[in-house]
This record gives C-alpha cells, sequence and structure tokens, in this order.
C-alpha cells in the first residue's frame, strides 16, 4: 500500500464502491498511465478484482477482494488519526463515519478483542519482531514512487509516474512550519512506514534503523527521519537521561500512528503469511494474548465492521 494513489484507488472502491475505468478517473482526477499501472499493481496483489460485463461493447468493473475490503480498519485508523492531526487535510477519509448499527456519528476507540479492553495505546503492548523474517522498507518487485507522500498534496497535484525522485533532498527542511500531514500521505511513503513500525518495535539509533531496514539507502534513512522529525512524528531526544548522544523517539503525534501500525501488521498476518508465522507479534500485556486489534463505537460500544459504517459527508 505504500503508494498514494494505491490508497486513494482502494479507499474509492472501499466507500464508493466498484467502479469502471472511467468512473475511478473521475472520482480521483489521475491521469490514464497511472490508473492503468496502479490497477494493474493492486489486482497482482491480490487487492482488486477486474469483472468483465457487456454493455455496448465489453468493459470492465473493478471491485475490492476480500484483502483489499479487508483494509477497512486502516482506513478508520487513518481518519482517526486526521481527526486529531490533520483536520483540514484533504486526503481525510470522510468528514465524519457514523455507525451503522446504532446510528450515531463515532469516534471509533481502539481496543483488543482478544480481551475485550479499549481505549489501549502502544503502551499496553509489546511489539516484536522475527528476525527470521526480512523486514524490508523496499518493494521487492518494483520500485515505487514518492507521489505526494512528504508534502500532503492535493492527490491531483501528485506528480505523473516516473516524475519524483524518491530521494529528492528538497522534500524536506522548507522554511516555515510544516503544513499537516494526512496519515494516508504519511503511509503512502515505504520507508516512512517502515521506519514509523521501526519506532513501534522499540528502535532509537540510526543504527538500529539501518540494521532493521537494510536495503533502505543511508541518504533516504536520513531524509525520511529529517521529514518525520519535521512533521513532529519523531522527535529527537537523548537516548538515556542526561545523556548527550541523540536518538529518535515518537511524539503523542506518532504514537497515535498505533492503531494504523497494529491494523495493518493483523491484516498483513492474515493475507501474508510467512509459513504462517508473523513477522511482527504484538501483544497485549494486560491480557497477555497476541493483540487482536478491534474499533469500538464510542456512541453504542458496539464493535464497527466493514458494512455497519457508511460514510456521512
Ligand atoms: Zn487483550
Ligand atoms: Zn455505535
Amino acid at each position: 500500500m505504500g503508494d498514494l494513489w494505491n490508497l486513494l484507488i482502494a479507499r474509492s472502491l472501499l466507500t464508493e464502491g466498484p467502479a469502471r475505468f472511467l468512473d475511478l478517473k473521475a472520482r480521483l482526477g489521475i491521469s490514464d498511465p497511472v490508473l492503468s499501472r496502479r490497477l494493474r499493481d493492486l489486482a497482482a496483489d491480490g487487492l482488486i478484482a477486474a469483472e468483465e460485463y457487456r454493455a455496448a461493447s465489453p468493459r470492465r468493473e473493478y471491485r475490492l477482494t476480500g484483502a483489499g475490503v479487508d483494509l477497512w480498519p486502516v482506513y478508520v485508523a487513518l481518519h482517526a488519526w486526521d481527526r486529531r492531526w490533520a483536520p483540514a487535510s484533504p486526503l481525510r477519509l470522510h468528514a465524519a463515519l457514523r455507525h451503522a448499527a446504532c446510528g450515531h456519528v463515532t469516534d471509533p476507540v481502539f481496543g483488543c478483542a482478544a480481551c475485550g479492553a479499549i481505549g489501549l495505546s502502544a503502551r499496553d503492548t509489546v511489539a516484536q519482531v522475527d528476525t527470521r523474517i526480512p523486514f524490508s522498507a523496499a518493494n521487492p518487485r518494483r520500485r515505487y514512487h514518492r507521489s505526494a507522500a512528504a508534502t500532503g498534496a492535493l492527490p491531483a497535484a501528485a506528480p505523473a509516474d516516473g516524475s519524483a525522485d524518491p530521494a529528492d533532498p528538497a522534500d524536506h527542511g522548507a522554511p516555515g512550519a510544516p503544513e499537516p500531514i494526512a496519515g494516508a500521505a504519511v503511509l503512502a511513503d515505504r520507508t516512512s512506514t517502515s521506519l514509523l513500525a521501526a519506532a513501534f518495535l522499540g528502535h532509537r539509533r540510526f543504527g538500529d534503523f539501518q540494521d532493521l531496514l537494510r536495503d533502505a539507502a543511508p541518504q533516504t534513512l536520513t531524509a525520511r527521519l529529517a521529514l518525520l522529525t519535521d512533521q513532529a512524528i519523531l522527535a529527537k531526544a537523548p537516548l538515556r537521561e542526561g545523556g548527550r548522544r541523540l536518538g529518535y523517539r515518537l511524539t503523542p503525534k506518532g504514537h497515535d500512528f498505533f492503531p494504523t501500525f497494529a491494523f495493518l501488521i493483523a491484516w498483513s498476518t492474515r493475507w501474508f503469511e510467512n509459513d504462517g508465522r508473523p513477522g511482527v507479534t504484538i501483544t497485549h500485556r494486560a491480557c497477555g494474548r497476541v493483540l487482536e486489534p478491534r474499533w469500538t463505537c464510542n456512541a453504542c460500544n458496539g464493535a464497527l465492521a466493514a458494512a455497519e459504517f457508511t460514510p456521512r459527508t
């Protein structure tokens, strides 16, 4: 999902339903070649399927597969993050989510379905990486372009395929306060997402990030760490109290990505198993079991489900 257009296409199919090529083009303001390529990629990854149907001429309609629909809690996670940290972002999921079961506009609450606890954060859990499984920052099959990831620009302003330099140092460190960045724009950059995951795994030093993200170039790591620091998602802080050596720690804004991280781990474990082993295991300290991330509705305490919430504009 480490691509802004992929995130936007899947979101559109999730919240607005199946669509033909021209429908998606109109919904997203995306060019033909970019849309063609993303649809091909998403189909190759098993997230969407195309169905042929006959109108005047053969047409295809794109819809999400089971794996694609199962991304809905990740979109709820991004929605909840944006509400708090980027309320004016054009990349927000919706202004509000209505829980269909109770009819209320819901402020989703994160919890563990294994024990029923709600209101959890990263501090209530322990995350461990299985070192036998490569923890990759790069896509093994193809290189992604950064699209509008770093700037949080409007989708329409995303560069066409091939025009973005993945390691352009001019993309961070711009003078003045950075624009509030939408969660989806952070997630659209694979290295940033991997660095966030590494931070949730307890990594603090540059060398530790480098050890974990072995296939990322050092200058890319440096640029993304600077970007995440500019966006106040990570902050430089002494590794030890009173010490002089600095590392990176998650800020409250960074910590709020925990539900996104947890749902992505749960999703990839369900759909992209490595011989049945999860690459990352998150344990809920209080119940001692593997965290089963769940969204509940703050109005009725009922669990949110893919079919139960409807977009409200
Ligand atoms: Zn639990
Ligand atoms: Zn409800």
